[in-house]
């Protein structure tokens, strides 16, 4: 979208160097390119294909909703008290990508289900049929990933029937890409980082023909809009523990980032429903603190990390981005409060805390919010020398887990004994 955007100034400015006539117009403005109203459709999406969901994925008796839990966490050291926003634990994909995964996976259906004339009129089962199936056969989404996105996006395209074709970066995990095989999908595999094999995907997909479609991590709405609908989740898990969040009691919640649409989607959708009372930090590796990069630079051109001489190397694959998402930025970038970078003995360490003290199965990525708490608030402590305001004191704080439960546990057991570096 930010990329056309380039284009169709380049081609107007070509129109006008040809003495053709051409027309300027003003660019939608960032706050407009998601809406509350947008999240809202986006919720209501979700809900709509609930029963679909349940009967492709019957397995566990799982109930078709995208939901997860927001668990207490036994409180430890000088740590204050925790809530987890359980995302690791996600229905069917165990990630935070079954949120924007599934939610643009179901544009897709929509999109190509109203191209293929497959009748969708209320009863949406019908997209489940023999034929709504042998025409999905014939459309391939195709997307690049680290790993957890290509899983998801592959999961739900093969079980609609739908091609997959994932392009992974040198971070991708092996079992991650042998379930994507067992699926049927086709992995590609890149000995590149993620940005390069988001180009080479790009490209990829343009040397189809209509029937492929390119999943933009780097500047998808449907991605982040099925982000934001977790706002509305956590506000009514607040309020049923009778949370009230104001400005006494704000709400600190700490997200792990990659590119940035998974904590941007959370974030606009917090700061839509609390305001500034939703304080959203962004936790990064240090080796890819995108982010960090992008807004303490020009967040309107994110540099690549290697420009700061960060290397990208980082044992949290889901996390290991050189480039923030310059959709993110446009939309979220002037709301995200603040972005703790953390190095990968710490998000070890907290994997492995996690598991001992309560007993959650978190990839590296995911236990990035538990490292960023105590930098953060040792940080508003020397901000402000004479003590924090009371505020900083009463705050809720949420850690969001990202991914995890699906971890093999060969993979998981070596993280409990690895070494870093
Ligand atoms: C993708 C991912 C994130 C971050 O999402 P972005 O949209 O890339 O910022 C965080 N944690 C895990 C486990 C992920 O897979």
């Amino acid at each position: 979208m930010i990329a056309s955007l380039e284009v169709a100034k380049e081609s107007a400015i070509a129109a006008l160097r040809r003495g053709d006539s051409a027309v300027w117009r003003r660019p939608t403005p960032a706050r407009d390119l998601i809406t509350l109203a947008d999240v809202d459709e986006a919720r209501a999406r979700f809900q709509r294909f609930e029963p679909i969901l349940r009967q492709l994925f019957p397995q566990a008796g799982w109930d078709g909703r995208v939901r997860s839990q927001l668990l207490d966490y036994p409180q430890t050291g000088d740590m204050p008290a925790l809530l987890v926003k359980a995302d690791h634990d996600l229905p069917v994909t165990g990630s935070i990508k079954a949120r924007g995964g599934v939610h643009e996976l179901l544009c897709q259906v929509e999109r190509i289900a109203l191209a293929e004339g497959i009748a969708q009129e209320g009863d949406l089962t019908v997209l489940l049929g023999a034929e709504a199936r042998s025409r999905f056969a014939r459309h391939t989404l195709i997307v690049a990933s680290t790993g957890n996105l290509g899983f998801s996006i592959g999961l739900l395209a093969r079980a609609f029937g739908l091609g997959a074709e994932i392009h992974m970066s040198r971070d991708a995990k092996a079992w991650k890409k042998e379930r994507l095989r067992a699926l049927g999908a086709r992995v590609v595999e890149h000995e590149c980082d993620f940005s390069e094999a988001v180009e080479r995907a790009r490209v990829a997909a343009s040397m189809k023909g209509p029937e492929a479609y390119f999943v933009d991590d780097e500047s998808s709405r449907e991605l982040m809009l099925g982000y934001a609908v977790a706002a509305y989740e956590l506000a009514e898990q607040l309020a049923a523990r009778d949370i009230v969040i104001n400005a006494e009691r704000p709400l600190f919640v700490y997200l792990p980032c990659g590119v940035g649409g998974a904590p941007g989607g959370v974030t606009f959708g917090l700061k839509q429903l609390f305001g500034r009372n939703a304080v959203c930090v962004f936790v990064e590796p240090t080796a890819s603190a995108s982010m960090f990069a992008a807004l303490s630079q020009d967040p309107a051109h994110p540099v690549h990390v290697a420009e700061l001489g960060l290397d990208n190397r980082t044992i949290a694959d889901g996390l290991a981005v050189p480039r923030a998402s310059p959709l993110a930025l446009a939309v979220v970038g002037r709301m995200i409060d603040a972005v703790v970078a953390v190095n990968d003995e710490a998000l070890l360490d907290k994997v492995r805390s996690a598991w001992r003290t309560a007993g959650l199965r978190l990839e590296p990525a995911a236990a990035a919010g538990f490292a960023a708490v105590t930098p953060w608030l040792r940080h508003l402590q020397q901000a402000a020398p004479a003590g924090p305001p009371s505020a900083w004191r009463n705050a809720v704080h949420v850690v969001w887990t990202t991914g995890g439960s699906l971890l093999p546990d060969h993979e998981f057991d070596a993280l409990l004994v690895e070494k870093t570096g």
